[in-house]
């Protein structure tokens, strides 16, 4: 059967290659491993060359997929911050209990396909991960770099008393 349409054409025959990957699966895997083997250099140019012709919709492909492992990811976590309950998802942010998120950015970076791996990692039991909303992690922040509101409140106290003291001597 062949149409006429071009879109029709594009995905009758989309349609037929998936049939074929369902039928024979191993066959295709293996000649797919065995073509990029032979071609690789071939293949990482010419995907170069089309992530920069299409950097725009890159960009924008990167940021969904980004987005859908966020989602994914604050599903596992439950949808709420685990200090105040917060659920609102645009302000939920995956907080590393050890706090290692900054190793680990540098280790794996924070593309997709590293939302993608601290996905798959708590799927099979990681307790790595915890959500927090905004407020909360920065005050976990705060409070690890030494920021206790009982310092702040004697360095405060501290402030006042040289002033008061200033005025007195004038
Ligand atoms: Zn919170």
């Amino acid at each position: 059967m062949v149409y006429k349409d071009k879109e029709k054409r594009k995905r009758y025959g989309r349609e037929q290659s998936r049939k074929y990957y369902k039928l024979h699966k191993d066959k295709v895997l293996k000649y797919h491993k065995k073509y990029y083997a032979e071609n690789r250099e071939k293949i990482i140019k010419k995907s170069r060359l089309w992530a920069y012709e299409n950097r725009g919709r890159n960009l924008r492909n990167s940021k969904m997929y980004r987005m859908r492992y966020r989602k994914k990811i604050q599903n596992l976590l439950g949808n709420k911050c685990i200090v105040c309950g917060e659920n609102d998802w645009r302000i939920l942010e995956i907080d590393h209990v050890n706090n290692d998120g900054y190793k680990e950015r540098k280790e794996i970076g924070c593309s997709y396909t590293a939302y993608r791996r601290i996905y798959n990692d708590i799927k099979v039991g990681s307790k790595r991960y915890q959500l927090l909303c905004s407020n909360c992690n920065m005050r976990k922040k705060m409070e690890r770099m030494g920021f206790k509101y009982k310092d702040i409140e004697k360095d405060m106290k501290e402030v006042e008393l040289s002033y008061e003291k200033r005025i007195n001597i004038s």
